[in-house]
């Protein structure tokens, strides 16, 4: 990274961004045409889990090429000043890449969408127990098992 000053090296401040941010930027490539498309998701143990219905381009794109890299950000503000070449953002963001596979076992695949729906439920909404998806539900959806190979984390504004 250029601005070392800006890296973030605690793996566990670079977990704390997977786990507060909500929006995870998924890029993919078709043959050497970029594609990003944003996502939901989940994160555990260096692995990140998206749902998604079982057509489409980036399913498509996938099922060619499982490379892929995304970007997540949060705690992000503009910083403003009279300057305008001072003016800048704050943020805390993590780029990773990896590669991903889907996963095909009911039980896996129930885990994985309890994972994303307590990432985005607030405490006292969570069930006692675990969520409650009908068979259908649970087999026409996909989910996409990403294994981080490489990640990093910059902070600016801090
Ligand atoms: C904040 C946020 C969270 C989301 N979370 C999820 C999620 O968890 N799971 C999920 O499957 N989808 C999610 N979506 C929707 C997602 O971004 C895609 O629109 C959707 O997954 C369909 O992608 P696809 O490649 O199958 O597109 P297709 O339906 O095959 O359409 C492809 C075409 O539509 C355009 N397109 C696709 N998506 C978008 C978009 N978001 N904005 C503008 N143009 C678009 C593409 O440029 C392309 O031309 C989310 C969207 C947002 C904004």
């Amino acid at each position: 990274m250029r601005r070392s000053d800006k890296e973030i090296k605690d793996p566990e401040l670079i977990q704390e961004i997977l786990n507060q941010s909500e929006v995870c930027r998924v890029a993919l490539c078709d043959d050497g045409k970029p594609y990003i498309v944003p996502m939901n998701f989940g994160y555990q143990d260096q692995t990140l889990y998206l749902h998604s219905a079982t057509q489409g381009q980036k399913i498509d794109i996938l099922r060619k090429n499982n490379n892929l890299c995304f970007q997540v950000d949060t705690e992000t503000r503009l910083v403003t000043s009279k300057t305008p070449c001072d003016w800048g953002m704050r943020y805390l963001s993590v780029i990773g890449y990896g590669k991903a596979y889907f996963l095909h076992n009911p039980a896996d695949k129930k885990e994985a969408l309890d994972l994303i729906m307590k990432k985005y439920s607030p405490v006292s909404s969570r069930p006692e127990k675990t969520f409650q998806y009908s068979d259908e539900a649970i087999s026409s959806v996909i989910i996409i098992k990403v294994e981080i190979e490489e990640i990093t984390g910059k902070k600016s504004g801090f």
